[in-house]
């Protein structure tokens, strides 16, 4: 990895992601009644936990609105949450605001079109392996696993990896008991 990313990864202080696609594979299971069932992957959701650990924010940017994803969002305790958004630039400039982080503190995971208007704004974007070429073209980390895989994961370790915290995240791993990833 070049040491550019390296050095956007260093300044990172909140991790944006986007949700279906990224978080998941993409797959959409319909029922009968309208719900829709996705399946994330707990090594992302350990991920995500290891991240707040380590002193990271962390949020979630999707056009889709989910009960699951509330759900499972306030058990991560993720702490910025927008569902059905459209504009997603707009919501990134509030939470730059809210946080008063500036857009070089920024990183965000994406794997569709819909994910550009932020991802060309932050600091560090990332896309999954399996994002859209376009997506790939204006990020830079590309992932070797894809959304729904462990991809979310992956890039958070690289900035872990940048910051040097993985003995702070093991530390402080140690004295959790009964936690809900
Ligand atoms: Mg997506």
């Amino acid at each position: 990895m070049s040491s550019d990313n390296r050095n956007r990864a260093r300044a990172v202080k909140m991790i944006l992601m986007d949700v279906d696609g990224t978080l998941t594979d993409g797959t959409l299971i319909v029922l009968p009644d309208g719900e829709e069932l996705k399946s994330y992957h707990v090594r992302d959701g350990m991920g995500i936990l290891m991240a707040h650990l380590a002193g990271f924010k962390t949020g979630l940017i999707t056009g889709k609105t989910s009960r699951a994803l509330t759900f499972r969002a306030e058990r991560l305790r993720i702490q910025e949450v927008h569902q059905g958004v459209l504009n997603k630039q707009k919501i990134l400039d509030e939470i730059l605001g809210r946080h008063g982080l500036t857009k070089a503190e920024v990183a965000f995971i994406g794997d569709d079109l819909g994910d550009l208007p932020v991802l060309k704004r932050v600091g560090l974007a990332a896309a999954v392996a399996d994002a859209h070429p376009r997506v790939k073209e204006h990020s830079h980390y590309l992932c070797r696993l894809a959304g729904g895989k462990g991809a979310v994961r992956e890039f958070l370790e690289f900035i872990f990896e940048a910051q040097d915290k993985w003995s702070e995240i093991q530390e402080k791993l140690g004295d959790l008991t009964g936690i809900k990833v």
